[in-house]
């Protein structure tokens, strides 16, 4: 088989290179750091303690018995990794990792169990979605208009008194084909007291008569700017379903959580994600209260995950909100919390027909969607940022929001130089072929949720119904993201779908759905392979995240960032790859996950928002 042969081989090459004393990554061919960004002073897999020879014999772990797979820059294997402190100090064959075993060393046999730098997820909402999970009506496991409005009614029941019914993760295809709730089902169960609840992707609300009563929305309330009130066609009375910004006509008169209600939420988010073998994400919109909660957390020793927040863009407001930013990333950035991206969202999905197209949605007159930062002035604010040192990282899913973005992110080149900034755009659905190549050549990170990338209901349903045939080839066009020499980095945008990588690993490589859900592959030249795929959830997510010098890969020196799984990806077929346990997570060298016997702890019997 093509990887035993590769093991074997890098193994030999890496052998040899140690016992010659060069490092490996001097070796690499030119083009194997490609999607790893600028190597710059990247560790290299070594035998060289990083101490110096006193340091030998007093490593505090030694894992040995792999298949270690380093995703350095040749993406070579290895055997045996030791540990000191919160460091790697040793990257290697298991006969040379002897050398660091002392009366102290916690000796550990991997036996078999695949060892490989921890997941980094590159855009996900751990507080949100905690909060939500652990302190409001959870719909995620449920998929009919019966099931959610049972689940209400319980929810309501258990909570008398609660003066708001509010949840979140119901699914569109409930209300298919159109995608628009229904207040009367809510009023069916729920008629004296307001109920929001917000649908999975985070787009769209669906409200009863009393919410909307007290929010004040009648016939003549008009749309607000990015956002739309769903309205009977005739009476024009809004039905039940908000869009975007339409959904804080309702939201803003919803009690606020409260402050530990919401660490609550980060704590329940933190141990989700170290099961899942997380130890790093962007969070991908924080408020002032967010960055109060991760402070604490951080504070408290509690904050097991090194994260890059996204403050939110305003899009109501203009660059005046930028000294605000920057005093937010002075207070902010310390400890494993660094302040210091800019979400900007540019339109919202096309299930509701809300992302900005280049071209009219079908069947739907000359709607293209909502520009939600007018592009000149998207130019101007990115420009700025750049020049104070942001990175901006973009919501963009139709053709015209990312050729908006790539345009702003090209005018602030233009006027401020080539700076590392590393902006990325996340979530791009939908391509014109002719932006593909446009992300290399602005050094813009493609910023992919692959679990979406299969043909379920959303795809079919709600999404290729209203595209032109030639549009529909370029949806999620990892593959050729690839090609173009582009960096790719991966996230979940948990609670939208599910945080395991596992899942999403497996639907970047197969393109169908992780538990079976589909069995053609969607799209199969926009597939990639593993390797690429696992590099994306670790090496290039930590350069998005300005972090690939000290995570990302298993190398000497560099954070001991490390999950082991109960097998090896490469030695199963692609559909057993969400199948896969993460037995043990160590964040800087301490397990947050599991412990040193690789006995997989069971899983929780609700794990939240599993599947799309
Ligand atoms: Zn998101």
């Amino acid at each position: 088989m093509r990887i035993r042969v590769h093991v074997s081989t890098v193994l030999l090459l890496a052998g040899w290179l140690v016992a010659a004393g060069v490092s490996v990554l001097a070796a690499a061919p030119p083009d194997a750091s490609r999607g790893a960004g600028p190597a710059g002073a990247t560790p290299g897999v070594g035998g060289t303690p990083a101490g110096g020879k006193e340091a030998k014999g007093r490593a505090d772990v030694v894992l040995h018995g792999g298949p270690v797979y380093t995703v350095d820059a040749v993406r070579s294997w290895a055997e045996a990794v030791a540990i000191k402190g919160d460091r790697i100090v040793y990257v290697g064959g298991s006969k040379g990792a002897a050398a660091w075993i002392g009366p102290k060393t916690k000796v550990v046999d991997l036996g078999g169990r695949m060892l490989l730098p921890a997941f980094q997820d590159a855009h996900i909402h751990p507080i949100s979605s905690g909060v939500s999970v652990s302190a409001s009506c959870a719909l995620y496991d449920l998929t009919t208009k019966e099931q959610y409005t049972k689940k209400v009614a319980e929810y309501a029941a258990a909570h008398p008194a609660s003066a708001w019914i509010r949840g979140d993760g119901w699914l569109l295809p409930a209300f298919a084909p159109t995608g628009i709730p229904d207040k009367r089902v809510l009023d069916a169960v729920m008629p004296n007291r307001p109920v929001y609840l917000e649908s999975k992707d985070g787009h769209s609300a669906w409200v009863n008569s009393k919410a909307l009563e007290i929010a004040g929305i009648t016939r003549s309330t008009p749309d607000p700017a990015g956002g739309r009130i769903d309205r009977d066609p005739k009476t024009g009375e809004a039905v039940g379903g908000l869009q975007d910004s339409a959904m804080s006509l309702v939201a803003e008169k919803i009690p606020p959580y409260t402050v530990e209600e919401r660490r609550n939420g980060l704590r329940h988010a933190l141990k989700m994600l170290a099961r899942y073998g997380i130890t790093s994400f962007q969070d991908a919109s924080v408020s002032q209260d967010d960055l109060e909660v991760y402070r604490a957390l951080d504070a408290g020793g509690e904050l097991t995950a090194r994260v890059v927040a996204s403050l939110w863009w305003e899009r109501k407001e203009g660059l005046e909100q930028i000294p605000g930013f920057l005093a937010q990333r002075r207070t902010f950035t310390r400890g494993n919390l660094r302040a210091t991206t800019i979400k900007i969202m540019q339109d919202g999905v096309l299930e509701a027909q809300t992302a900005a197209l280049l071209k009219p949605y079908v069947g739907k007159g000359d709607q293209k969607g909502l520009a939600m930062v007018e592009p000149e002035l998207l130019k101007q604010a990115v420009t700025a940022l750049d020049k104070e040192g942001f990175q901006v990282h973009f919501h963009a899913i139709g053709d015209a929001a990312i050729r908006q973005c790539l345009d702003a992110v090209e005018a602030a080149r233009r006027t401020n130089g080539a700076r590392d900034a590393r902006h990325h755009i996340a979530h791009i659905q939908l391509f014109d072929p002719a932006d593909i190549p446009r992300f290399r050549a602005l050094g813009v990170v493609a910023n992919f949720q692959p679990l979406w990338a299969f043909a379920d209901d959303y795809i079919t349903e709600l999404t290729l119904p209203f595209l032109d045939a030639d549009r529909q080839r370029w949806i999620y066009p990892i593959g050729s993201l690839l090609r173009s020499g582009a960096v790719i980095a991966f996230g979940s945008d948990w609670s939208v779908s599910s945080a395991n990588p596992l899942e999403e690993l497996e639907v970047a490589v197969t393109r169908m759905g992780p538990n079976g859900e589909t069995t053609t592959p969607y799209l199969p030249d926009e597939r990639i392979d593993l390797r690429d795929a696992l590099a994306a959830f670790t090496l290039d997510a930590a350069y998005v995240n300005h972090q690939e010098d000290r995570t990302g890969s298993i190398e000497v020196g560099k954070l001991a960032d490390i999950v082991v799984l109960d097998r090896n990806l490469f030695a199963i077929p692609p559909g057993q790859i969400s199948d896969t346990k993460v037995v043990l997570t160590l964040f800087g060298g301490k397990p947050i996950f599991g412990d040193f016997t690789l006995q997989a702890p069971a899983a929780p019997a609700a794990a939240a928002a599993a599947g799309r």
